[in-house]
């Protein structure tokens, strides 16, 4: 069978990494023709705008899935006349504009933080009088690793707010959240339906870059898993989903409320490459080729550090027991998410002090740490 990826990043590279065993196939549409998914199948450079380009990509492919989430839904559209594209366009087109993400949260009766839509300075200052301060204003679209929103914390801030960010289309504003924790939950679900979700993970932002995951989500009570898996289910259900798909939450008051969906594996769920049965990417791959769904389950337990921007010695970090290194083949570039280091053991002992081996290596490389 023969997959093809809209996105040729990390995630797509990961992604033919855990597909090949299975026999597939994998060629990539991207932008860029140094994107780090070239190095491992075949790739396809254009613009998404340009239907020939598009068109070529799709060229005997048997299956077409997405690694980026601002993959242009009008090109996705095109290309499922053609081929069956899963997830389908629909997941897209609610996780591209954040307004409809919320919306579409709140008609599942999933817990969302307070929020307005803003498409001028005066329903900013009216909605900062309903919500409060401090509030987070964010572009609807393209925001991405705390890009394109900021935080208004006094009456002043509101006008260099917009002048900020109001050219650069419409925006949201939302109750800034003083979360206990943030954690996410990946589902995936099957074309024949069959859902099955990894446990809830715990994240850290470092300047709005995930640096931190662990898994699972430390002093997690049962219902909250519960709670995340119904929400979990009810999305995937919604939208008719084959494939990954992962929902960021805050964890306020002891309570979940959803910040974004990513219709996609995701960065939060690198750790189960080694820490699961079955990987989120294997489990993307198997979903949207129309095959079973493998294991969820836990292999021990696990932490991913993300090497932001630069990378330690790869010699220092495989000589510490129970770290994984894995490099995407990128060039170093501030911000730039090259590579991640995960630590997988059966007690947690041994992965805190890992970890710290870890993060120590990253510090003195001047990468992004904690
Ligand atoms: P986002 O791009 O929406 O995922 O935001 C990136 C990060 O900014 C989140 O993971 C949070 O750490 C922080 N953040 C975003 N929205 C809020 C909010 N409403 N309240 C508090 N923190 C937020």
């Amino acid at each position: 069978m023969r997959l093809g990826v809209l996105g040729g990043g990390q995630l797509g590279r990961m992604l033919a990494l855990a597909g090949y065993p299975l026999g597939l196939t994998f060629r990539f549409f991207d932008t860029v023709s140094d994107a780090c998914a070239g190095q491992v199948g075949d790739l396809v450079t254009g613009s998404f705008d340009d239907p020939q380009a598009v068109s070529d990509f799709a060229e005997g492919l048997d299956v077409i899935t997405y690694e980026w989430e601002n993959v242009p839904v009008d090109a996705v559209r095109l290309l499922a006349e053609r081929v069956p594209v899963f997830p389908p366009p629909e997941a897209l087109e609610v996780a591209q504009d954040r307004l409809a993400e919320k919306h579409f949260f709140q008609q599942l009766g999933i817990p969302t933080p307070a929020f307005e839509a803003i498409d001028s300075l005066d329903a900013l200052q009216g909605a900062v009088q309903r919500l409060g301060l401090p509030a987070v204003l964010k572009t609807r679209r393209e925001g991405y690793d705390g890009k394109g929103q900021r935080i208004i914390r006094a009456a002043g801030e509101i006008e260099p707010g917009w002048e900020d960010l109001g050219n650069r289309g419409p925006l949201i504003l939302e109750q800034f959240v003083s979360f206990e924790r943030e954690v996410s939950i990946i589902a995936a679900r099957g074309r024949d339906g069959d859902c099955a979700f990894y446990p809830l993970v715990q994240n850290t932002h470092t300047s709005g870059i995930l640096s931190r995951s662990v898994a699972p989500a430390p002093d997690v009570r049962n219902g909250l898993q519960r709670t995340a898996e119904d929400y979990g289910r009810s999305v995937v259900e919604r939208l008719a989903y084959a494939g990954v798909l992962a929902i960021e939450f805050f964890v306020s008051e002891g309570r979940l409320l959803a910040n974004e969906l990513a219709p996609r594996v995701h960065n939060s769920g690198h750790w189960t490459i080694e820490g699961a049965e079955t990987s989120q990417f294997e489990n993307h791959v198997r979903a949207v080729a129309g095959l079973p769904l493998g294991s969820t389950a836990m292999r021990g337990q696990a932490a991913v550090l993300n090497l932001i921007g630069a990378t330690p010695d790869g010699s220092d970090v495989l000589a510490i027991p129970n770290a994984h290194l894995h490099l995407y083949g990128k060039s170093p570039r501030p911000g730039r998410k090259l590579g991640h280091v995960t630590v997988r053991s059966d007690g947690a002992g041994e992965v805190e002090a890992a970890v710290e081996q870890v993060q120590a290596l990253i510090r003195a490389q001047g990468g992004s740490s904690l």
